[in-house]
């Protein structure tokens, strides 16, 4: 059986250092709002290059919170439109609506089933106040066509990060930045199956914003920068110290295992060849070993079969897994927004399926499965 994701071997290869760390805050007494939360905050900024990281209790938090520090500091309010792809995990969405402003779906790029930016314009209302973008399955959502969009709007970039933290955007004068950095806010999550990985729940939000970062910051901890002083109606969102610390050691082997997983994109790049297959879209020549704009957090394949696919590669006992079956738009939870319709997202979700890439799985599994696929 070839797992998607053995989480178990995946922090087996740290467990001393993990023991370590959790059995150190252990010891220590103290389990919120501590040193291990400090120095995380300060690692995981330094490792993005940004001026701000605020460590918060999950990645859903991290979005809610950017949204609620926009509205406490003015710049947004009820009501407000906020552009997202319609082809996203459901939290992207969520986070809009729960702060109450409006969410208007954007269909995706079929190739690199991100954010179409060329059709963000018309779009655009009055009442348009920031664009989310989701970096989705580990691979960069950026362009000049992008900024330039935010800049003549005013629109706020907010980057969901839950699936690219380590991935790179290159500007035309070669200049690099990572995702996290990109925008005016980012907001990440550290669930135990994102590339960076928790032993819970976990999450974060970065900006160069010094006020929205305090405004961040407080709004997690009850409203409250002092203690028994609470300027906002806030939240309970803070990472505890175990989490941090778990953090701390995993964010040393990030860059190694992001690595891990482009090797494995690369090998099944070359080696899948089925018509009835569309593999991940490449727009470089560059080996992937080499292209930075992506992270693997998930490697998506498409088949206009995907059901037979699945259960052909269930039965041959490898592990797959739909990111995701049902688009936001067609849930219950958004009743008044299952009339619309958003012919690619619709396709993407009927066709998609993702095959193993986490970075414990062996050379020898990825000969299997690309032999498998071929032969379907
Ligand atoms: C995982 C994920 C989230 C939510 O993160 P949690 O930590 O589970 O709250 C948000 N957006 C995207 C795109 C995700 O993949």
């Amino acid at each position: 059986m070839i797992k998607f994701l053995d989480l178990q071997k995946i922090n087996a290869q740290y467990a001393d250092e993990i023991k370590n760390a959790t059995s150190r805050v252990i010891d220590s007494g103290w389990y919120l709002l501590g040193n291990e939360v400090n120095q995380f905050e300060v690692n995981l900024a330094n490792y993005l290059q940004v001026k701000h990281s605020i460590a918060v209790a999950n990645g859903l938090d991290a979005l809610r919170l950017i949204l609620k520090a926009y509205i406490e500091m003015g710049f947004m309010s009820e009501g407000d439109e906020i552009i997202v792809p319609a082809n996203t995990y459901i939290a992207s969405i969520l986070a809009i609506t729960d702060n109450h402003l409006e969410p208007v779906l954007v269909d995706p790029d079929i190739e690199t089933y991100n954010l179409d930016c060329s059709l963000i314009e018309k779009h655009i209302t009055s009442r348009t106040k920031a664009i989310v973008v989701v970096h989705l399955y580990g691979q960069v959502c950026w362009s000049e066509q992008l900024e330039s969009l935010a800049q003549k709007y005013k629109l706020k970039i907010i980057e969901d990060n839950a699936q690219a933290i380590g991935a790179y955007y290159t500007d035309k004068e070669g200049v690099s930045r990572k995702t996290g950095t990109l925008g005016d806010a980012a907001g990440f999550s550290f669930y135990p199956g994102k590339n960076l990985g928790a032993l819970g729940d976990a999450g974060a939000v970065t900006t160069n914003d010094d006020e929205l970062a305090n405004t961040v910051r407080a709004l997690g901890n009850y409203g409250s920068k002092q203690k028994y002083q609470h300027d906002f109606q806030g939240l309970n969102s803070r990472m505890d110290e175990i989490q941090a610390a778990v953090l701390d050691v995993k964010l040393n082997y990030l860059d190694k295992e992001n690595q891990r997983r482009r090797v494995i994109a690369q090998k099944y790049c070359e080696n899948i060849h089925n018509k009835k297959i569309t593999l991940p879209h490449l727009d470089s020549k560059k080996a992937l070993t080499d292209c930075l704009n992506h992270v693997w957090h998930l490697f998506v394949i498409r088949c206009k079969d995907r059901d037979r696919l699945q259960k052909y590669l269930t039965e041959k006992e490898v592990e797959t897994l739909i990111h995701y079956p049902i688009p936001p738009h067609k849930q219950g939870a958004y009743r008044y927004m299952n009339h619309l319709s958003f012919s690619i997202t619709e396709m993407i979700h009927n066709e998609v399926l993702s095959i193993p890439i986490s970075t414990v799985i062996t050379d020898e599994e990825v000969d299997i499965i690309v032999d498998l696929i071929n032969k379907f």
